[in-house]
């Protein structure tokens, strides 16, 4: 077929030079492989492309982590979930650091960091959520949440540090012990309202 014509390069341009005799004379082609994903009887192959590199002068052939990529992204169709890219793509589509889109939308840090370099694939409820936060919609009531979360524990405690008069002014009912049920109803209702 086509496919030795069809050169890959990987993201970075590919490697630049054999990991083994450290000459640069490097060709890409494409190959095919599988990828044996579950175990036992309920492994299945799942067929993939990946770039192997070939040294023009000790003749190794390699990989690199753009294969590695590209497999696991391979299994992620399968599974029909979200790729590693695909949910890095989401909080920076937000602007959002990963401790930053961890804390707004309560998924663990720790676990939103394997799935974005590949080390764990997401469970399909996981992967359903986060195609929700695909829509920025979701992800303002989440915010919107976050805020009412904020202004309740801001009630309850009564420690709410007056940050501009309005605030000021809406602390200062709430130390009088006043309308502390209806104030935090009514602002509820400000917020609901404003999504
Ligand atoms: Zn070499």
């Amino acid at each position: 077929m086509n496919k030795w014509k069809d050169i890959l390069n990987g993201p970075e341009g590919g490697p630049k030079e054999c990991p083994s005799c450290g000459q640069t004379k490097i060709s890409t082609r494409v190959e095919d492989t599988v990828v044996t994903y579950g175990e036992k009887e309920n492994a299945v192959e799942i067929p993939v492309h990946i770039p192997v590199h070939h040294c023009n002068v000790c003749e190794l052939d390699f990989t690199d982590d753009f294969a590695e990529t590209l497999k696991h992204a391979a299994v992620c169709r399968y599974l029909n979930v979200m790729t590693p890219d695909e949910i890095s793509s989401i909080r920076e589509m937000y602007g959002l650091s990963r401790a930053e889109f961890a804390r707004l939308t309560r998924l663990g840090e720790a676990s939103l960091a394997r799935w974005e370099n590949g080390n764990l694939i997401q469970n399909a409820a996981y992967d359903q959520y986060l195609f929700l936060l695909t829509f920025s919609e979701n992800l303002e009531r989440l915010r919107m949440r976050e805020a009412q979360t904020e202004c309740r524990n801001d009630l309850s405690y009564n420690n709410a540090k007056p940050r501009d008069p309005k605030e000021e002014n809406f602390s200062a009912l709430v130390e009088a012990g006043l309308f502390e049920e209806k104030s935090a109803l009514a602002h509820r209702f400000v917020l609901r309202r404003a999504g």
